[in-house]
Parts: structure tokens; sequence; C-alpha cells
């Protein structure tokens, strides 16, 4: 199959074998008998500065072959160094987000709120330089693979990398606009999803039955619908939903599964108060606002 030539492949007939790799996750093997296409993304984004958070996502997630990052791994938290220090060691693909590009001083403050100009300037100043110069070389979205066709990833919308999709309405333009049939993508920091085929546009979002407990939902896409969707944040989730947030694109079996995931609350919170920076970041991760 063209394009499956490569890492990424694997084998699914009957002697396939999965190899346990160190990092202590399944990852696929090759086998030359039959292939296809087989690709799990953890799908990761508004991480913002948030180690902790980032942490408990990597520990709960499953198996995966590749990890996509939709932007804002800064901004807001305590920790930036070192959550772009485990952000890289997790692969190369990025889109940038919003403060990733203000704390690398490509845009200008006056679009942010105080308190998020505040925690900008605040975060550039902590950024080693070879840091700041990963943040500033991050590419804008949206960015496809070769290997998982008709997939595109962004930060905000596939118009323009800035935009907010909140709403269905919202949602619907982008939708209309791409032949591409899936755009997965951030920025909101509201986990779930839109679709839309020639009869009708809906909304999806995912239902959890505890606020405490790592819990994961399932969402099975259909062929002839194009899909809009928010794997939510992993740092800073505005759901009303304190725990961390992802997801796991599976390309084979064509579903999402959403998952939420409980962190050390405290831990972050107590890094964003030693920074002297504002106690209203602190408080907004425990009410998931
Ligand atoms: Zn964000």
């Amino acid at each position: 199959m063209p394009g499956c030539q490569q890492a990424f492949v694997a084998g699914v007939a009957a002697g396939a074998h999965y190899e346990e790799l160190p990092l202590g996750r399944r990852y696929s093997v090759y086998n030359r008998q039959f292939v296809r296409c087989l690709v799990r993304i953890l799908l990761l984004s508004d991480i913002h500065s948030n180690l902790e958070a980032l942490e408990a996502c990597l520990s709960a997630a499953p198996a995966y072959d590749r990890v996509v990052n939709l932007g804002d791994v800064v901004g807001y938290g305590g920790s930036p160094n070192e959550v772009i220090d485990r952000a890289k060691q997790l692969g190369n693909y990025f889109v940038r987000g919003n403060h990733d590009k203000a704390a690398a001083g490509l845009m200008e403050l006056s679009d942010f709120n105080p308190i998020a100009g505040m925690a900008a300037l605040w975060t550039q100043r902590q950024l080693t330089p070879e840091n700041l110069e990963w943040l500033r070389t991050l590419p804008q979205g949206p960015i496809r693979f070769p290997d998982v066709p008709d997939v595109q990833f962004v930060h905000g919308s596939p118009i323009d990398e800035d935009d907010y999709v909140v709403t269905l309405r919202d949602a619907l333009e982008p939708l209309m606009a791409f032949s591409v049939t899936l755009t997965f993508f951030g920025h909101t920091h509201l986990q779930g999803g839109f679709s839309l085929n020639e009869k009708a546009s809906d909304t999806f979002r995912p239902a959890y039955r505890t606020v405490g407990q790592a819990e994961f939902c399932n969402w099975r896409l259909a062929k002839d619908h194009h899909y809009l969707i928010n794997p939510g944040s992993v740092g800073q989730p505005r759901d009303g939903d304190w725990r961390a947030a992802f997801a796991v694109f599976d390309s084979d079996a064509l579903a999402v599964t959403f998952h939420r995931t409980p962190y050390n609350l405290k831990s972050a919170q107590d890094r964003i108060l030693d920074a002297n920076l504002p106690q209203r970041l602190a408080s907004r991760l425990a009410a998931g606002r």
C-alpha cells in the first residue's frame, strides 16, 4: 500500500506481533505478509505549561503510534521549560498556538486579556534560549501526514489559526470549506466535536459518569460525514471538568476516544503561585473554567 512502508505501518494478519518498548507503550511492528495502515494518534492540545497534567495524560494514554500536539504548549502555567522539554521527547508533530506565538514574541499582546498577557511575558522571561527558538519555529497549521489521508491538524480553525470554534454555528463554515473530512483542533479548551453531512449537522460532547476518576468515551465516526474534533485541553480545561483532557484517534477503527484523567492539581497550582503569577490562574484549574 503506497505510503505505508514506514515505521507507522502495523501488521494485522495472523503472525503480526507487537513489541514492548521501554516506555511501556505497545508499538506496532511491520508484518511483511499483509499490511494495512493502522495509525493511532495521541492528540494533545493546550497543555499550557501544566507539567502535572501532561504527565497524567501520558500515564493514562492507551497504546499509540504517534503524538500530535495542537498548540499552546505554554502560557498560563508554571512549568514552561519542563513542559517543552517533555513535549519535544514525544515527537515532532506540532502546530503553534496563539500563546506559543505570544511567548515567542511573534504577536502583539494587545489581543490578550491582562492576566494572559502577564503570563505570556513571564513565560518569555523563563524560557531557555533553545526553548524560545523552538517555540518561534513551530509551524502554523493545518499540518497533514501522507499516511493518514483526509485528516488535518490545526490550533484554532483551518480557516484561521486564531479563530475559536465554540459552537456548531462556528463549525459550519470550516466544515463546508474543506474537502478534508477530519480536522482536529484545539484553542477552545472544550472537549468534543462537530459533524456535518448532506442531511444534518450535529454536536458531540462526551458524557462521563464521575468528576474525579479516569474515564474515557468513544465516538465512532461515519464515512460520509465531515468532522471537527477537539481533544480538550490537557492543562487548563474550560468545560467545567477539572480533569486533564486528551483523545486518541484510531484511523483503522475510524473512532475517537476522549479521555479525562485526574492529576496532581495542588502541585500545578503551587507552581503558579510560587511564580507569583495571578492567583486566578491557579484557582481556575480546580473549577475547570
Ligand atoms: Zn489555549
